[in-house]
Order: structure tokens, then C-alpha cells, then sequence
């Protein structure tokens, strides 16, 4: 039976629990949301390769953008930017049928990211649930995927090894119990701090002497009559 895809957790906010937990809990578990300059270049990539709908077919490539992705084992779901689809001549354990199309074809996503590769596994561990939505969605093996960087304007191409793949359900799992159970991570003030869409809702530096969420922090410092 099909589980209730409401519940699901937004593979998007896997690069956020890569980059900092308490960044992922106060966008998915407390829902703020604050643009700054990064996230607002982010989304002018997307943007650009948003276009729901398009599947066009050139030749022994098809391409289709903004794909919904699910995986019911790790309950959660997504948009890739990009799936690309390659005609090869044998049929392999990497490759499918496509309706009213001949062949056999290997599926690999694409994410584009704003900037230039991270040194943390962030972008790669969202490329790599993607792979794993496919590879169930499909049941077909995914064994790499791509991220297009805007900033250098180059195509990397991933890898997707046993560990990655082990990363992100650990990933996932520290995830669920933390939506489950409503917890907000205590902050750890980092230099990457500088770089995040929520330091000032976040206040780093407060919440690791003591307050807890950004709720708490606004019902400590802001919220009038409550003690
Ligand atoms: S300001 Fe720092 S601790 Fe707070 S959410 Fe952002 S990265 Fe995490």
C-alpha cells in the first residue's frame, strides 16, 4: 500500500542537514525561512532549469526537467532539476524501457548548484537520495550522477559509491527522528555561520549558551508577556 507521501521528507533538506542539522530543523521543523544572497542566487539557477513538464527527445538523449522523485523506503521525495536518459545498445542491470521508445537506456540525474564544489559532501548527498528515488521509482541501478556547477560552469561527474549511499540513510534517519520528535539541534557558532540563509534567526552564538530553538529564542527575547 502507498504510504502517506505528506509525510515524506523533502530530499532538499538533505543538503541542509549535510551543512549545518540546526539549518535543516529550523526550515523543516520549525518552517522559517530567511532569503539572503546565497539562497536567492540558488534559486535563479533553478530557475533557469525549473521547467515542469519539458521531455524532449534528441537522437539517443532524452531529457526530462523538474522530475518528482519518491522513495517509500526512505519516506521521502523531491524534484530533480534533471534526469537524463541515454540510448545504449545492451540491456544491463543500468538501464530500462522507455514507452514507445526503442532501445534500452541509462538513467542518471543531474542537480545544478549555485557556485563551485563544496569541501563538504553536501551537493553529493542529495545527487546521491535522488539516485536512490530513481533507482527504486525504476528499478534500474544508478551508479552516477552530475552536478552542474553555475559558478565554473562545469559539469562534475559523481560517483555514487556504498558509502555515500550509507551516508545518506544515516542521513535520513537522524533526520526523521528529529521531525518526529520536534527537535531543534542546539547551534555550534562555526565559520560557515557567516555563509548560512539563518544566522540571524538562528543567533549561534545564544543558542549555544542555552536557548534552544528560534522559537525559544523569540519567546525569550521578543514574546512580551511570556515569561
Ligand atoms: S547560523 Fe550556524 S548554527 Fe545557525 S543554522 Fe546557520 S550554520 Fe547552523
Amino acid at each position: 500500500m502507498l504510504k502517506d507521501e505528506n509525510d515524506f521528507l523533502m530530499i532538499s533538506g538533505i543538503q541542509h542537514f549535510a551543512f549545518c542539522e540546526r539549518q535543516w530543523a529550523l526550515i523543516h521543523v520549525e518552517q522559517q525561512w530567511q532569503e539572503n544572497v546565497l539562497t536567492t542566487q540558488g534559486q535563479h539557477v533553478h530557475r533557469r532549469v525549473d521547467d515542469d513538464g519539458f521531455d524532449e527527445t534528441r537522437g539517443d538523449l532524452r531529457v526530462v526537467r523538474s522530475m518528482p522523485i519518491v522513495s517509500e523506503n526512505l519516506r521521502i521525495r523531491g524534484i530533480a532539476d534533471m534526469v537524463e536518459f541515454r540510448r545504449v545498445n545492451e540491456k544491463t542491470d543500468e538501464t530500462i524501457v522507455l514507452d514507445g521508445r526503442q532501445g534500452f537506456w541509462t538513467v542518471v540525474p543531474i542537480e545544478y548548484k549555485r557556485g563551485k564544489p563544496k569541501s563538504d559532501d553536501r551537493d553529493i548527498v542529495q545527487l546521491c537520495a535522488q539516485a536512490i528515488c530513481l533507482e527504486e521509482m525504476l528499478n534500474v541501478a544508478v551508479p552516477a550522477g552530475i552536478i552542474y556547477y553555475a559558478e565554473i560552469r562545469r559539469r562534475e561527474r559523481i560517483e555514487l559509491t556504498k558509502e555515500h549511499r550509507q551516508r545518506v540513510e544515516a542521513l535520513v534517519a537522524m533526520m526523521r527522528h528529529y521531525y518526529d520528535e520536534g527537535i531543534t539541534p542546539r547551534a555550534f557558532y562555526k565559520k560557515h555561520c557567516q555563509q548560512c540563509s539563518l544566522l540571524t534567526i538562528c543567533q549561534p552564538k545564544l543558542s549555544a549558551s542555552g536557548a534552544k530553538s528560534a522559537a525559544a529564542y523569540i519567546m525569550q527575547h521578543i514574546g512580551g508577556d511570556e515569561e
